[in-house]
């Protein structure tokens, strides 16, 4: 299993950047934390619990002039800054390759940035606890890693000490109480290797249910409902729906219908943002964000079945 993992991460990152990727992903992608404790090694992340916590009050989120490279010469983020209001919900969107998913990936410290800062409540991030942040924080991205146990584990996974009532809450809220019903173990039912088959739109309302009963002030969706066929996505943007109100939420989408009602769009491109504003008035503006629009619109209504045009 070891050597698994080790081949994994060799082929993913080369070893000579492994020290730059902070492994311990903490609660967010849960077999990470395992794995950390398995190839515990000086490249991965250095334990700095001597900060002090990171203290959130409103949950505002800011990316203050940051640039940062997975390598060197090749700039994937130049000075960007934005700022993600308490509450509310920002939208990354752009082509593949822009760098939105290390937006988020920074706002983890899962990397370090290279110059600049981001900063949450007025607290740079990296002046804080890693674990404090985590805590703090939910991501639910298009992979959903779930660990061989209990469905109900599985959930209460997020918060140590949740109890019965409250799991059966959060995945009433995420819409995966009436699955877990239907199978003949319920909450009990095993997931993860060799364990009950979910379709992908239901492991990631279980991710749902995980990241709701951790209650965090502050949600990453990366591109969550992507893989999912219409009917699953539907359900899932409910649950992520339910999950977000309320909270300071960066999304990351692919598909532009899921965040037209977005408080903000960011349109990122080449590492920088090239556009800002509501839906109705990025569309006003005629600029990249409406010509991705109208895109998506012409695929989307674009070869009617057959029968239709008969
Ligand atoms: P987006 O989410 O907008 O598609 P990403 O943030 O994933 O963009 O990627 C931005 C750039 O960084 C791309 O050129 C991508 O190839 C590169 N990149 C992303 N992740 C890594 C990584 N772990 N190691 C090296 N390069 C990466
Ligand atoms: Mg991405």
């Amino acid at each position: 299993f070891v050597s698994f993992i080790t081949a994994f991460l060799l082929a993913y990152e080369p070893a000579k950047r492994l020290a730059r990727l902070n492994i311990d992903l903490n609660g967010l992608l849960i077999g990470a934390r395992k794995l950390l404790e398995i190839i515990d090694s000086p490249a991965s992340e250095p334990a700095d619990d001597d900060k002090p916590p990171l203290v959130i009050t409103q949950g505002r989120v800011e990316l203050r002039d940051v640039s940062f490279s997975y390598r060197e010469d090749e700039p994937v983020l130049k000075r960007m800054s934005l700022v993600a209001e308490p509450g509310q919900t920002t939208a990354l969107v752009g082509p593949s390759g822009g760098g939105k998913s290390t937006v988020l990936a920074l706002l983890l410290r899962l990397y370090e940035v290279d110059r600049g800062a981001v900063v949450i409540d007025n607290q740079i991030i990296s002046d804080c606890s890693r674990t404090s942040l985590r805590q703090q924080t939910a991501y639910v991205g298009q992979d959903v890693y779930l660990f061989r146990a209990s469905i109900r584990d599985n959930i209460s996974f997020g918060r140590t000490g949740a109890t019965e009532e409250e799991i059966v809450a959060a995945a009433k809220a995420a819409f995966a109480h009436d699955f877990i019903m239907s199978f003949p173990q319920g909450y009990d039912t095993p997931v993860g290797e060799h364990g009950t088959q979910l379709s992908g739109g239901q492991r990631q309302r279980i991710a749902i249910a995980r990241a709701l009963i951790r209650n965090a002030p502050i949600i990453l969706l990366d591109e969550a409902t992507a893989a999912l066929d219409s009917e699953s996505e539907r359900y899932v943007q409910e649950a992520l729906a339910g999950l977000c109100r309320g909270r300071t939420t960066l999304v990351i989408a692919h598909r532009l219908h899921t965040i037209m009602h977005a408080d903000r769009i960011l349109v990122v491109e080449g590492g920088q943002i090239v556009e800002t504003g509501r839906h109705d008035e990025l569309l006003q503006a005629g600029g990249r964000y409406a010509s991705f629009y109208r895109l998506q619109q012409r695929d989307d209504n674009a070869t009617p079945p057959l029968a239709a045009t008969a």
